[in-house]
């Protein structure tokens, strides 16, 4: 029996973990955390996404999880429309909805399918050898190293030494969940240099985040009462979600990605997967759809080649230049939308948002989202 470790049960982590348990093989994760999926915040899921779960098996569990989005649009901080597009003619022509999920239950769905012995939480893993050994966890020899361990990711700090840092980009987010029952639309809101976006979830809750300009560390000692103050003049039901979001219930962190691009996801028989590899910026919605696909792609490649190095060829091949490419495009995405601040740059960005047709935005939307997944020989369920 072939067999892996995983470090790190984010998104990425646990769905890599699972297609490889369903292909036959011995998984160990090791997870620093001490409960894992704790998280407070929700997650939009693109139709890639739900195709690479579809392809681990987890299709119909995850439309349980995740509301479908009735419509999808872009407004001024006044409330202005500039575009909206109707959620059943993206799922018309993407082939599938755009879900909003929580994050703590999609992980919950995750591990829900791991082996209890698979996981060792509370592990702050400092290294990692080639054949898996953690120190001071009694693990098999392993035949495949996975790091998923996120943005400040410590096998790549230890098998990539060269790699590229982690950058702050000068922006911070904020992001809550509240409860709130009256019909709400996804949608980004843009003002001149913050953003503000909702998405509604299934059970009626709603999450929303806020990206905006914040010195790298920075806190508030209270976030949500400066949120008010900055938001107080934003479109309804903006400040309404602020002050109903209990002040628990509120993240905070900086934006970083990956100041460079790697030049291999692959170091012998360790891959790099999610974050760890190619953490980009928030703005396209992408970072854990495509942790999504980089598990799918690793589980198919090691279920069709003998050789784990001839696997990792085939992911590194397949997954480095549509990462990069897409966590170019995300920069340049906040970059050009909603972080501009000079006033004449803000009127034509929203004059040229309002007047592109939705044939354009669905293009876009393909581009990125227009994925298909490699069959997974031998995948139970
Ligand atoms: C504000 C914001 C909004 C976002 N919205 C979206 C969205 O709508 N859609 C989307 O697809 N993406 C979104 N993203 C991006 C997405 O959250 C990430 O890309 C995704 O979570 C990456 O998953 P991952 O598994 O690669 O890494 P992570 O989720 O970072 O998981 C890494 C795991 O490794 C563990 N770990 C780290 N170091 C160690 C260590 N040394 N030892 C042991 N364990 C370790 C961590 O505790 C963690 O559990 C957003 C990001 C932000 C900041």
């Amino acid at each position: 029996m072939r067999s892996a470790t995983v470090i790190g049960a984010g998104i990425g982590g646990l769905a890599a973990a699972v297609g490889l348990h369903r292909i036959g093989w011995r998984v160990a994760v090791v997870e620093q955390a001490a409960e894992i999926g704790a998280i407070g915040a929700g997650i939009t899921l693109w139709p890639n996404a739900l195709r690479a779960l579809e392809a681990l098996g987890f299709g119909a569990r995850v439309r349980e999880l995740g509301k479908p989005q009735e419509s999808v649009g872009m407004r001024t901080s006044s409330g202005r429309w500039l575009s909206r597009l109707d959620g059943a003619e993206i799922e018309r022509q993407l082939g599938r909805p755009m879900l909003g999920v929580h994050r703590a239950q999609l992980h919950q769905m995750l591990l829900d399918e791991l082996p209890a012995d698979a996981l060792h939480t509370g592990v702050h893993v400092t290294a990692v050898g080639r054949d898996g050994a953690v120190p001071g966890l009694d693990l098999p020899p392993a035949d495949l190293v996975i790091g998923a361990d996120g943005i400040n990711s410590q096998v790549r700090s230890q098998h990539w030494p060269d790699a590229p840092r982690p950058r702050h980009t000068g922006f911070a987010a904020w992001r809550g969940i509240c409860e709130r029952r009256e019909r709400t639309e996804i949608g980004v809101s843009w003002g001149m240099g913050r953003e503000f976006g909702l998405v509604p979830l299934v059970d009626g809750r709603i999450y929303w985040y806020v990206a905006m300009p914040a010195p790298e560390g920075a806190r508030n000692p209270d976030e949500r009462a400066f949120l008010r103050e900055q938001f107080a003049s934003w479109h309804s039901p903006i400040p309404e979600l602020i002050d109903a979001t209990p002040p628990k219930a509120l993240l905070r962190n900086d934006i970083r990605h990956l100041g460079g691009r790697l030049k291999s996801y692959v170091a012998g028989n360790v891959a790099l997967l999610g974050d760890a590899a190619h953490a980009m910026t928030p703005h396209l919605g992408q970072g854990g759809c495509q942790a999504l696909e980089d598990a799918v792609v690793l589980v198919a490649a090691c279920a069709r080649y003998d050789e784990v190095t001839e696997a990792l060829a085939h992911y590194d091949a397949e997954r480095r230049p549509r990462t990069q490419q897409i966590a170019r495009a995300s920069y340049w995405a906040g970059r050009l939308g909603p972080f501009l601040t000079n006033p004449v740059a803000v009127a034509l960005r929203d004059t040229a948002a309002r007047l592109a047709p939705g044939s354009a935005a669905v293009k876009t939307f393909m581009r990125v989202s227009g994925w298909t997944p490699p069959p997974i020989n031998g995948l139970t369920s």
